[in-house]
């Protein structure tokens, strides 16, 4: 009897997540498996809104960002009898093993999906960067890319008002975002939780800056640093005298045709992860080490802990701050 396998997007969208489900079904028929799709993920799952697809299904998907498979959020997923509704859709229609790309909430529900007898894989999708069992995310490079043209933008005016600009992108509580743009978009300074800098400090250097040639400057941040971001910046003017202004980058750093990176990494990530279905795997998550996917057992996984990365922060320190 062929295998079932169904996919699902859960958690916050990423752009390559098409991408990783076009090679998930499209892997899964060529290795002659019967594959599904679930929409709005496990809030879909819940509701039954399944269906079972054909290659042709994924045709024309590779370059466009969001997910066709749609995502949601249910926190009424961590209960028991929540699970079981899911379990039972799964059962109504013979499917025994589940794919889900999304962040480590997305693991945990495929976990609990693993302890009730589903053969679940997690596949790292969001944009944060945020998963200690992976090196990278789906979503990742396209989100640095969108950062940057929004970045070149606002220096434009930056430079021409001779003004300070903060500017708070993504990240949830990862810094990579912040970290990796600001690097691309050479900016003055870089603030992330990864690398806190004290209130007095950012004061002292944007009026260090002001005192040499440098007449504007523009600085990432990640977001949840400062509570209020335009209250921080009010503080600035009244400390430095530079007029500083806040943009927060917002939901529009989701957005956009991923990639060829995302692509690839996501076609990679998509075809391993039907590839330990068929080898018998259950409960675990998929990650990137060194550039190689690796298997972890998902528990393995969400112990883990994220660690920054130390020698790329303190190496831009030579160059930005
Ligand atoms: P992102 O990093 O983009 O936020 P995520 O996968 O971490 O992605 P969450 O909202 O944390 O996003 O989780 C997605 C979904 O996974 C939740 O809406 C919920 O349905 C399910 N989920 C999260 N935590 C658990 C848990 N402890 N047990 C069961 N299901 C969970």
């Amino acid at each position: 009897m062929s295998k079932k396998i169904a996919v699902l997007t859960s958690g916050g969208d990423a752009p390559g997540m098409n991408a990783c489900v076009r090679a998930v079904v499209r892997s899964g028929i060529k290795s002659g498996c019967d594959m599904f799709v679930v929409y709005d993920g496990y809030k879909g799952l819940v509701e039954g809104k399944i269906e079972q697809v054909d290659r042709n299904f994924v045709s024309d998907i590779i370059n466009r960002g969001g997910t066709i498979l749609r995502s949601a959020r249910l926190p009424a997923f961590k209960e028991d009898a929540i699970q079981e509704m899911a379990i039972k859709q799964l059962h109504d229609f013979g499917i025994d093993s589940l794919i889900v790309i999304g962040g480590d909430g997305t693991y945990r529900g495929a976990r609990e999906l693993a302890h009730k007898g589903i053969n679940t894989v997690g596949v790292p999708g969001t944009i944060d960067n945020d998963i200690a069992s992976t090196e990278y995310t789906i979503g990742f490079d396209t989100c640095c890319n969108t950062i940057c043209e929004c970045v070149d933008k606002l220096r434009d005016t930056t430079t021409s008002h001779q003004r300070c600009t903060f500017i708070e992108v993504m990240g949830n509580k990862c810094g990579d975002l912040a970290l990796y743009s600001g690097i691309a978009e050479g900016a003055e300074m870089i603030i992330t939780p990864d690398d806190p800098i004290s209130d007095e400090n950012v004061f002292a250097k944007l009026k260090s800056l002001k005192g040499g040639k440098k007449k504007h400057s523009l600085v990432i941040v990640s977001e949840k640093v400062y509570p209020n971001i335009f209250e921080f910046v009010k503080k600035v003017t009244e400390q430095t005298g530079i007029e500083t202004r806040a943009e927060i980058l917002g939901h529009l750093q989701r957005g956009g045709s991923p990639t060829s990176k995302d692509r690839i990494e996501a076609t990679r990530f998509g075809i391993e992860a039907v590839k330990a279905i068929l080898d018998g795997e259950s409960s675990i998550c998929l990650g990137l080490k060194n550039g190689k996917i690796v298997r972890y057992k998902i528990d393995d996984a969400l112990q883990m802990q994220r660690k920054a990365n130390h020698e790329l922060l303190d190496a831009i320190k030579l160059v930005n701050r």
